[in-house]
């Protein structure tokens, strides 16, 4: 941490302390003036008329004051049982349970040092958790775009992955786009046929190299000033790109094994940075399987728009064994892109 990230930390906790004690002075004033009943029991031998005419006791109501030190924040980084918030410019880590995602916007006590409460959430990208698949596991919160990294070659190209990172955004209500990075590794433009579908389909797609640097001014414009997730299998360089767009953040790249072109996994926990031209990034770890989080079979043929009005002679029609399936026939056709439909086919028993 810096002096200067020192000492505003020292500046807000100095302040919360300040804040805490006028609301404990403000309530003790409160409550001394509060009516309180005569200690002494009553004379039985005072008259009538000597007695002193006690008002009726109104109860006072104590206002109590609202925690000064309670603070919106920023949710940067999380862990186990912890968070790093960022507010006015400082990271503070506090105290929070697993519901707490990056991206999150929380009200969070500057002294008790804990996320008091997760404020609500306009977008949420999320996925099973690779352990328990009953559970959710919140990849990122309240972002703008979902970046798919991938690659052509090296490693190469899992459309698979793509779909499913396409329903999640979906699902998420973020915008998806599509980065085709390592294009400097490509022979032949026919090696981008594959991308065809998402083409048409209208997904935004932008094709860099991060070793080259071309695409990159494309990359950066999409994002600027945007909240957004960079996801996708390790190794199709998104700390490359990281790196390219903002040349200070050094982070550490991979090589990838060439025995499996898989790449190695060499970030380990989600990561926030903030770029040069307003864009933050969140960086997620590299993953191979992505689990759809609460997607039910007929949700599911809802994410695949070519399949819409291809006229199957039954409105809950799952496009696997039904006589007369429309969808079936314009994949026969070439209308329907094979590879689309084959993800979706595994989807279905696999989600
Ligand atoms: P990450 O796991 O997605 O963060 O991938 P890295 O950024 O660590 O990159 C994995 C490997 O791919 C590294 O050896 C990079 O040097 C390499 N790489 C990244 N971007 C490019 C690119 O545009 N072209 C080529 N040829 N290699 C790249
Ligand atoms: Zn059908």
């Amino acid at each position: 941490m810096s002096r200067e990230e020192r000492k505003l930390r020292k500046h807000i906790e100095a302040h919360a302390k300040r804040e805490l004690l006028k609301a404990n002075k403000h309530l003790s004033k409160m409550r001394a003036n509060e009516w309180k009943p005569p200690r002494e029991k009553p004379d039985p031998r005072r008259i009538a008329d000597d007695e002193e005419i006690l008002p009726p006791p109104v109860k006072k109501k104590i206002h109590t004051q609202p925690d000064a030190t309670v603070l919106t924040g920023f949710v940067a980084e999380t862990g186990a049982g912890f968070c790093d918030i960022l507010c006015a410019g400082v990271r503070l880590r506090c105290r929070s349970n697993a519901e707490v995602a990056i991206g999150d916007q929380v009200l969070f006590s500057a002294v008790r040092r804990r996320v008091e409460e997760v404020l609500p959430r306009r977008t949420v990208l999320s996925r099973t958790d690779p352990h328990n698949p009953r559970m959710e596991r919140v990849i990122a919160a309240n972002i703008d775009i979902v970046v798919n990294v991938v690659s052509l070659k090296t490693p190469p190209l899992r459309p698979g992955l793509i779909d499913r990172y396409l329903i999640a955004t979906a699902k998420s209500g973020a915008q998806p786009l599509l980065c085709i990075n390592k294009i400097d590794l490509l022979a032949d433009p026919s090696e981008l046929e594959s991308l065809r579908p998402y083409e048409a389909l209208g997904i935004a797609i932008v094709l860099c190299s991060a070793a080259t640097g071309s695409g990159l001014a494309e990359l950066g414009q999409a994002l600027a000033g945007k909240l957004c997730v960079f996801a996708g299998h390790s190794g199709v360089g998104k700390s490359s790109l990281l790196n390219a767009l903002h040349p200070e953040l050094h982070l550490a790249t991979g090589s990838v094994s060439a025995a499996n072109e898989k790449g190695r996994h060499t970030t380990t926990s989600s990561a926030l940075y903030q770029l040069p031209n307003g864009a933050t990034v969140i960086d997620t770890p590299g993953i191979r399987e992505f689990g759809l989080w609460d997607v039910s079979h007929s949700d599911l043929r809802r994410y695949f728009h070519e399949f819409d009005g291809r006229g199957c002679p039954f409105s809950d029609c799952t496009h696997t064994h039904e006589p007369g399936c429309g969808v079936k026939a314009a994949v026969g056709s070439g209308a329907i892109s094979d590879a689309r439909y084959q993800s979706y086919l595994r989807i279905l028993t696999t989600a």
